[in-house]
């Protein structure tokens, strides 16, 4: 039997950043991962570091993530590949455009001065390649991307020189609560600890089950594909404001685009199967928005599973009936943003029982009458 104080369950982000956190506090951490850390959303997402847009419950954990992204050496010693090249929320038509100013006017009311709204002659100079029927946009200065597998390796890495244990192809098969102690069994393996946390990413709703909690999470394929290289004619992240859609270009000159097009998936098998009608509405929106690269071919696509609540924001938080055990799952497609606080909340909720940030929106209780 493996004795620590805590064990976690996933080596996605949010237990990577979870135990990296914890063994800066000087604790003992186990992790177990049933595949390879960052085999799923967190290695293959689209690396977009975005404050714009945020549901509100979020921002307040948005904004201190993004501090962290911005000295994510010192806290990984690695730079993660991220880039601060903003990121910026394109109007369409003026429907769109009131859509934004109506965003920007409410933030600005409640003192949130990160999203600007910007006209069309400064998404001109932001975006020069953008179509001429673009009217504006919302755009987040310091927000970009960062290079997602690149990011797990650096954060499992760190974990791992601060002490940490992870345990890869090591699926958590029984969780028990004996004697005021976790047993948790991976096939032949056994492991003991007093606290246990549940960052098990789309299989986080079945994790939480078999400790007597509930949430609704269904778990999604969302769809990503690469381009060809292209001449570098892009900085900031594009999104649109009301189709979906991510894109950016990476150092390399490919483009890479998502925005939660969502796939087939046989959650059994683990497989995933691209949608083509999916990816060609993706891809009709870059060559609306960018006609200049309507020649350019799609290379690669691939989708990760992700795990999606219904009101579209995480479970961060103790569990409802079980003691001494925490969940951070459920991200719904913007958790990798967030992951450095997410281990950081965390942390604190473990070691001195409250986060130092408003976590009251993310409780797994508010799905207490979910059958
Ligand atoms: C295609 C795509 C694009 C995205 N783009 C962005 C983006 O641009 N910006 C952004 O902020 N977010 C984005 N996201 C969301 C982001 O990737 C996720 O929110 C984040 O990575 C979730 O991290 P996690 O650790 O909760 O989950 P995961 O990375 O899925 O990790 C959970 C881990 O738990 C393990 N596990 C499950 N059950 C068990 C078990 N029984 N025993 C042991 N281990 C278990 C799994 O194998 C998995 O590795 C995107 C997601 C996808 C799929």
């Amino acid at each position: 039997m493996v004795s620590a104080d805590i064990i976690i369950i996933g080596g996605g982000l949010q237990g990577l950043s979870t135990a990296l956190h914890l063994a800066r506090k000087g604790k003992s951490v186990t992790l177990l991962e049933k595949d390879t850390a960052g085999r799923h959303a967190s290695g293959v997402n689209a690396g977009g570091v975005r404050r714009l847009n945020r549901s509100f419950p979020e921002i307040p954990l948005s904004l201190a993530s993004q501090e962290l992204w911005h000295r994510i050496e010192s806290l990984v010693d690695q730079d993660c590949g991220f880039r601060p090249e903003g990121q910026i929320r394109i109007a369409e038509n003026d429907l769109d455009m009131e859509k934004l100013e109506e965003r920007n006017r409410v933030m600005t009311s409640l003192g949130y001065t990160h999203e600007e709204l910007v006209d069309k002659k400064t998404l001109r100079h932001l975006v020069p390649a953008a179509s001429s029927h673009c009217l504006g946009a919302l755009h987040c200065r310091g927000d970009g991307f960062a290079e997602p597998y690149l990011t797990t390796l650096a954060f499992k890495g760190k974990a791992e020189s601060l002490g940490v244990h992870i345990y890869e192809n090591s699926p958590v098969t029984a969780i028990e609560r004996i004697q005021g102690f976790w047993r948790v069994r991976t096939g032949l393996r056994s492991f003991k600890a007093p606290v246990l946390v549940n960052c098990a990413g789309a299989w986080g709703g079945r994790i939480a089950s078999w400790i007597g909690d509930c949430a609704p999470l269904t778990p999604t394929p969302l769809t990503m594909m690469v381009t060809a290289p292209v001449q570098s004619c892009l900085k900031p992240v594009v999104g649109l404001a009301s189709r979906k859609l991510s894109f950016k270009q990476m150092p390399n000159g490919t483009f890479v685009i998502g925005g939660g097009h969502i796939s087939k998936l046989n959650m059994e098998s683990e497989k995933t199967v691209i949608d083509f009608t999916q990816l060609k509405i993706s891809a009709q929106a870059v060559r609306d928005v960018f006609p200049l690269l309507k020649n350019v071919p799609i290379v690669r696509a691939w989708a990760g599973i992700e795990g999606f609540l219904p009101d579209q924001i995480p479970v961060i938080g103790p569990s409802r009936n079980a003691p001494q055990a925490f969940h951070a799952f459920g991200f719904c497609g913007h958790g990798f943003q967030l992951s450095p606080i997410i281990g950081q909340i965390l942390s604190e909720l473990i070691i001195h029982g409250r986060s130092s940030l408003p976590i009251e929106a993310f409780r797994i209780e508010r799905f207490a009458n979910h059958k």
